[in-house]
């Protein structure tokens, strides 16, 4: 058994920005095991990010085309203990001696090697021999190889042997082709505007995104309705109200300045200056989104104003809003640093 997961493969892997050198290169990889200079391949990246399927759709591939090759996958977690065991059992050669029969080792989440000596020593030994013998390595690891504290310099050493690449936080576009792929796969139908909606909600990780859909099918099926726009927007409110700041008048001010570069006492000011004209208005707006102050107090904060100069802000973002996307766009950016999600 190679102890990969099937579901995992390129084709239900998409490609953005965020992950392009990881899966070109794993895709030489699986394509010429042990032969391109890719060898140890090294995906890292944060939590979430598509490390182990990608691994593992490397690991398939191979598993699929070159019938012969003895492809393992193992998370540094089971390597551990199965090398305590071997040492408690006294099968340490057993041990050694099965994993260096492998063609193909994927190991996962190398960070977990940290620290311990004993496991490095002998994933040491096995990664030698593997590569003197042409086969391929290919490793995973929640951070960059120069990040890896408490792991042996010689294995490190090596691990720059091949080709180190990163996965990243996806891109807005890259999140709605992941979740269109993830929906399709489901069969399930959601409107473009309501996949837009999720795209620029959650933009945390892909995990994340998946969890979500998750959430949405069971409300949809609860409550034996379609997944719509006000569905999306109730289930993301139960996800993201636990980590809701409070936003003050203060704060407001600061996501402003600094969202459209300008200055305090600009925005606070009577200047009517386009550039400052727009983010004062969206800050008004704000304030009278999140704040219970009165209009009158609004207005004080910037430069005594009255009022009418507050409803004439209020109603002109709204407009704006039901009939600019880019507006749209920039005040959900501007509910995220509230942590919130514009519904
Ligand atoms: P990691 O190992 O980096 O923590 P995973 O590989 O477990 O992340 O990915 C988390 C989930 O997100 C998995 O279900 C995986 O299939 C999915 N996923 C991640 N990246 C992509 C992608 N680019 N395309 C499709 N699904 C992805
Ligand atoms: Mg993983």
């Amino acid at each position: 058994d190679s102890y990969l997961n099937a579901h995992y493969t390129f084709d239900n892997f998409v490609e953005g920005d965020c992950n392009r050198l990881g899966r070109s290169a794993g895709l030489a990889v699986a394509q010429r095991p042990g032969v391109t200079s890719f060898n140890p391949l090294m995906i890292y990246g944060s939590v979430g990010l598509g490390k182990t399927h990608l691994i593992q759709a490397i690991g398939n591939y191979i598993k699929n085309t070159q019938t012969n090759k003895f492809v393992l996958y193992v998370t540094s977690e089971k390597f551990c203990n199965q090398f305590i065991n071997a040492i408690k059992n006294n099968t340490l050669q057993a041990f050694t001696n099965f994993y260096m029969q492998v063609d193909c080792l994927i190991i996962d989440d190398v960070q977990f090697l940290a620290g311990k000596e004993k496991t490095q020593e002998s994933f040491f030994h096995i990664f030698n021999h593997l590569h003197q013998s042409g086969k391929q390595i290919i490793m995973s690891s929640d951070r960059a190889p120069r990040e890896l504290a408490g792991m042996q310099d010689r294995l490190l050493s090596r691990f720059k042997w091949g080709l180190t690449a990163d996965v990243q936080q996806p891109d807005f576009e890259t999140r709605i082709a992941i979740l269109q792929k993830k929906l399709q796969a489901d069969g399930i139908y959601i409107e473009d505007k309501v996949i837009e909606y999720l795209a620029h909600s959650i933009d945390t990780n892909v995990r994340e995104m998946e969890g979500v859909i998750v959430s949405l099918m069971a409300h949809a099926s609860l409550n034996r309705k379609e997944i719509d726009m006000d569905l999306a927007r109730t289930t993301l409110k139960n996800i993201v109200v636990d980590n809701e700041k409070e936003v003050t008048v203060d704060s407001i001010l600061d996501a402003v300045t600094s969202h459209f570069d300008v200055n305090m006492s600009d925005l606070k000011s009577k200047s009517r200056k386009k550039e400052t004209v727009f983010p004062r208005q969206i800050a008004m707006y704000l304030m009278k989104e999140f704040t219970n102050l009165p209009l009158k107090s609004i207005g004080y904060h910037f430069g005594g104003r009255d009022h009418s100069t507050v409803i004439h802000a209020v109603q002109t973002i709204s407009i704006m809003l039901e009939t600019d996307k880019e507006v749209e766009k920039t005040m959900q950016k501007l509910y995220k640093y509230f942590n919130r999600v514009r519904v």
